[in-house]
């Protein structure tokens, strides 16, 4: 029987969430399968478009079809319903069905591909003024473009000071807003490099006019007659500003899975190397994920595009004839903030005692080893990424 043969099956595939990982998955489907039927749900009120160019689309560098991942027609041309700004409310896995609103929809096969949503810390949940924002998703940065234009504010305070925190400070101090950076933890980047490697980044930053306020926990962002005047910290003192991005990190949209028999890892799905959940017919991928590392072989919590979409990809062929493994996170963090270029991959921390080696190092550029019994454990490139494919290829060949 051929792959062909196979699919005049006709079944019900519904997607649920529409970016990197359920992409992949639909674009990989109909490459072999054009007679199943597909419906695709994504909370989102836009066609998918690529996260990883939020903050270009911010700055002005790239538009909306730079960004969007297909144009709008390849959806009625391949034949796939979607309906987006539609939320899907449950999963009943036993009669395999799903729920928006009052509607039901019935599946064959599901793929969940929901990842997450910003992280907002519970102090400024219930806080609601022009002026405050996320950096996640499209509808944030038009939001963002709008006030700036209408309100051109002077003065812009950005929560986090992760990867997604330094690209929005970037994009706003492109736009001549000056920003304030403000980190609860004792350096930059935390969690993303090591402290050493963070301090170089601070003066990057700093050079550039930015403020970091390391050490510091904002307990509120105060606002008059609607509008944002600046952002209380822990020890009361106050910063004045016109604008709040919170950039704290992310959380899983995992409540969609309550009441499912889906094995989860602290709110990440657990899916096999064919990218299945305990459940079988239901297939998942992305950032909603816990998936071995390609090298430790570690339970770990996928966070990057590429990832996601080879998961997509991989979860699609297990409905073909030719599964193909997923064959692990390689986890490669990439960004690009005050003009430079930044990847790191692998262990970088310094959660563990490997030897750092700093085998550049220069106002302009860093590049980080972190080696152990000499083999190579991680590495960070910012500026000079002349070695990026090169240190791959070490990293992946252990
Ligand atoms: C600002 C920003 C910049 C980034 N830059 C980079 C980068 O440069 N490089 C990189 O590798 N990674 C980057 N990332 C991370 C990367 O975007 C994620 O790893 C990737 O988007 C994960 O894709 P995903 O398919 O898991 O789903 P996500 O992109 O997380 O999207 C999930 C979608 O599912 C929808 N959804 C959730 N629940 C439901 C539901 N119940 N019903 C319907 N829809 C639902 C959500 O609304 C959302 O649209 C960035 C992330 C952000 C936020």
């Amino acid at each position: 029987m051929n792959v062909k043969s196979y699919y005049t099956m006709n079944k019900s595939i519904i997607v649920v969430g529409l970016s990197a990982a359920s992409m992949a998955f639909i674009t990989k489907m109909r490459s072999f399968d054009q007679s199943s039927s597909i419906i695709a749900f994504s909370a989102e009120k836009d066609f998918p478009y690529n996260r990883c160019f939020l903050a270009d689309f911010l700055t002005g560098k790239s538009d909306l079809s730079n960004i969007e991942l297909k144009p709008q027609d390849f959806f009625e041309k391949n034949n796939i319903v979607v309906h987006l700004n539609s939320r899907v409310d449950r999963i009943d896995s036993k009669q395999q069905q799903i729920f928006v609103g009052h509607k039901s929809y019935n599946y064959d096969n599901l793929f969940l591909g929901i990842g997450t949503r910003p992280l907002i810390p519970e102090s400024l949940k219930n806080c609601k003024a022009d002026g405050l924002f996320t950096f996640h998703t499209l509808q944030d940065m038009q939001s963002i473009l709008k006030f700036i234009k209408n309100r051109q504010p002077r003065a812009a305070v950005v929560i986090g000071a992760g990867l997604n925190g330094i690209e929005a400070a970037s994009s706003l101090y492109s736009q001549g807003i000056p920003v304030a950076l403000i980190e609860a933890q004792d350096s930059i980047l935390p969690g993303q490099i090591d402290q050493k490697s963070g301090y170089w980044v601070e003066n990057i930053v700093r050079r550039h006019g930015v403020m970091i306020i390391k050490n510091h926990k904002v307990i509120e962002v105060c606002h008059k007659n609607g509008l944002v005047h600046g952002v209380r910290l822990e020890t009361h003192s106050k910063v004045r500003c016109d604008m709040v991005i919170i950039a704290a990190g992310s959380q899983l949209n995992s409540e969609l899975l309550d009441h499912t028999d889906i094995q989860l890892q602290n709110g990440s799905i657990i899916v096999n190397e064919n990218m299945q959940t305990s459940v079988p017919n239901i297939l998942a991928g992305g950032d909603i994920c816990v998936v071995p590392d390609i090298i430790s072989k570690q339970l770990t919590r996928s966070t990057t595009w590429p990832d996601a979409m080879l998961q997509g990809l991989c979860a699609a062929t297990t409905l073909s004839l030719n599964p193909r493994k997923y064959p692990g996170l390689i986890g490669l963090r990439n960004s690009h903030f005050f003009g430079k270029d930044f990847y790191a991959c692998g262990v970088t921390n310094g959660q563990f005692d490997y030897l750092r080696q700093a085998c550049l190092q220069t106002d302009d550029a860093l590049n980080v080893l972190f080696t152990q019994n000499e083999i190579l454990k991680g590495f960070i490139l910012i500026g000079d990424i002349s070695s990026l494919s090169e240190l791959k290829n070490i990293y992946l060949s252990k």
